[in-house]
C-alpha cells in the first residue's frame, strides 16, 4: 500500500510536489537544504523514493546503503549529479524535468530579438552611466525579418509559434524532418538557413554532432548586419570566432546565455580566470551576455515539481518508466477500476538470455493480458497485467520469480 512508502525531499522542492506526493498517499519528509554523504548515509536506508535538486550527490556508496530505494527524483533538468549507472545495475530508475521550461526559453529569445535590433542592452548600459544617446542608426523592426531556427525541437517549435505572431518569417534546420508549425519552412541545410537569415538562433542539444557547429566558415555564410543568438549550449559556438565576426563589423549583435565553461556559483567570476575570452566578450557593443537563465522562470520552477512529482508517482503507483534518463521506457494501459483480480508484475532484471523465458512459465498458470519488456545496456524490465489472480497467487508468484536467477529487484 502507498501509505507505506515514505519519500524523502532535499532542497526546497515545491509545496506543489508535497501536496501530490500526499495525495497519493505516500508519506513524506521535507529539508530546505542539500544533505551531505554522511547524512545520506545515515538516513537513507528508511526511504523509499528521494527527490533532489542539483545540490545532493547520490554516489555509488548512497546507492549501496539505500536498502529500500526504489526511485530518485531529480527536480531539474541535469543528471550529473546522480552515478546514473550504480543506480540502473541497482534496479532504480532515475526522472527529470528536460522539458518543463521550453517555453520560459522560447520567450527570452523573443526578447533577444527585439533587445539586439533596438541595441536596447547598450542604451539601457548608457543611461545607467548617465549618458542620454538617441539614435536610430542600426536599429530595426523585427516585423518581416527572417527568423533561422537550428533544431526545432521543444524550445525551436514553440520560438517559431512566437515569431510568427511578431510578424517574422520563420525558417528552420534539423536533422530529421519535422512538420512546420503556422508558415514556417523547414530548409535543407544548415548553410542554406545561415545565408537566408536576420537572425540566427540555436537549438540543438550538446552532442559530438553539435560542438563547434558554429564557427569561422558558418559566420562567414551568415548576412552582413544579421545576429546570432545562443540559447542551447555553449560548445555549439566556437567563441573566438564569434569575437572577430562582432569585432569585423561582419555581425550587428549576438545574444549568450550559455558558455563553452560555466562558473559553479554566483558571484564576480564571469572573467578570464574561466577563459581567456570573457573579458573581449564583456567589451564588444551589443552583445547580450546572461548567465545561463533562460530556463529560469517561476512558471518552470513550478512544472519541474508536476512533472517530476508525478513520474516518480506513476513508478511508485503502476512501475511505469516512461521519462526516465537511465532505465529502460516501459508502460502499459493502466488497468480499468472496475476490472476485479488483475495483478501487475513489474520486473527489474538484468540483461541476460533466458530471463523472459523463465518468467512466462512462471505466469503461464495465468491470463497474461497484456505484457512488454525492454532493456538498455545491462538492465532489462519487463511489466505483465495477468488475470484472475488470488492473494495465494500473488505470493508464490512473487517467491518463484525471486528465486530467478537474474533478479535485480521484484
Ligand atoms: P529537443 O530535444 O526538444 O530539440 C532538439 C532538436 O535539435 C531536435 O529536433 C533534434 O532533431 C535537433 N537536432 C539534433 N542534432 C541536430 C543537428 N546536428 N542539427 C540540427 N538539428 C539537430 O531539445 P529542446 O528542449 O528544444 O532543447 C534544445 C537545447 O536547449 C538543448 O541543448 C538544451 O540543453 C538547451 N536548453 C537550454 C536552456 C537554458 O537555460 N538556456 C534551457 C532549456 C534547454
Amino acid at each position: 500500500s502507498t501509505g507505506e512508502l515514505r519519500i524523502l525531499l532535499l532542497e526546497n522542492i515545491s509545496q506543489g510536489a508535497v501536496s501530490y506526493f500526499k495525495s497519493q498517499g505516500f508519506q513524506v519528509d521535507w529539508f530546505p537544504k542539500a544533505w551531505s554523504e554522511d547524512e545520506l548515509l545515515e538516513k537513507i536506508g528508511q526511504y523509499h523514493a528521494i527527490g533532489i535538486r542539483s545540490k545532493t550527490k547520490i554516489t555509488e556508496r548512497v546507492i549501496k546503503s539505500a536498502s529500500k530505494l526504489l526511485a530518485i527524483g531529480c527536480f531539474c533538468i541535469g543528471t550529473n549529479q546522480v552515478d546514473l549507472l550504480t543506480a540502473a545495475k541497482a534496479g532504480i530508475p532515475v526522472f527529470n524535468s528536460p522539458f518543463s521550461n521550453s517555453r520560459s526559453v522560447a520567450e527570452l529569445v523573443i526578447a533577444e530579438i527585439v533587445a539586439l535590433s533596438r541595441q536596447l542592452c547598450d542604451r539601457a548600459r548608457e543611461m545607467h552611466d548617465g549618458v542620454w544617446n538617441k539614435v536610430s542608426k542600426g536599429c530595426w523592426e523585427v516585423r518581416g525579418k527572417t527568423l533561422g531556427i537550428v533544431g526545432y525541437g521543444h524550445i525551436g517549435s514553440q520560438l517559431s509559434v512566437l515569431a510568427e505572431a511578431f510578424g517574422m518569417r520563420v525558417i528552420f534546420y534539423d536533422v530529421i524532418n519535422i512538420m512546420p508549425l503556422g508558415s514556417a519552412r523547414q530548409v535543407e541545410s544548415l548553410d542554406k538557413l545561415l545565408s537566408e537569415a536576420d537572425f540566427v538562433t540555436l537549438h540543438v542539444p550538446e552532442l559530438p554532432e553539435t560542438k563547434g557547429m558554429i564557427g569561422a566558415k558558418q559566420l562567414k555564410l551568415m548576412r552582413k548586419g544579421a545576429y546570432l543568438i545562443n540559447n542551447a549550449r555553449g560548445k555549439v559556438v566556437d567563441i573566438p570566432a564569434l569575437i572577430d565576426a562582432l569585432k569585423s563589423g561582419h555581425l550587428a549583435g549576438a545574444a549568450l546565455d550559455v558558455y563553452p565553461s560555466e562558473p559553479g556559483a554566483n558571484g564576480p567570476h564571469f572573467n578570464d580566470n574561466l577563459n581567456d575570452w570573457a573579458t573581449s566578450l564583456r567589451s564588444l557593443n551589443n552583445i547580450i551576455l546572461t548567465p545561463h537563465i533562460g530556463g529560469s522562470t517561476e512558471e518552470a520552477q513550478q512544472m519541474i515539481g508536476e512533472e517530476v512529482s508525478q513520474a516518480l508517482s506513476r513508478y511508485l503507483n503502476y512501475g511505469s518508466t516512461v521519462g526516465s534518463v537511465n532505465f529502460p521506457e516501459v508502460d502499459l494501459r493502466a488497468i480499468a477500476a472496475d476490472e476485479k483480480n488483475f495483478v501487475r508484475v513489474c520486473h527489474v532484471h538484468v540483461n541476460q538470455p533466458g530471463v523472459l523465458r523463465q518468467i512466462n512459465e512462471i505466469l503461464s498458470d495465468h491470463n497474461v493480458e497484456k505484457q512488454f519488456s525492454d532493456s538498455k545496456g545491462d538492465v532489462a524490465y519487463l511489466m505483465a497485467d495477468i488475470a484472475d489472480v488470488d492473494e495465494h497467487d500473488i505470493q508464490s508468484i512473487h517467491d518463484r520469480i525471486n528465486k530467478t536467477r537474474a533478479n535485480i529487484i521484484t
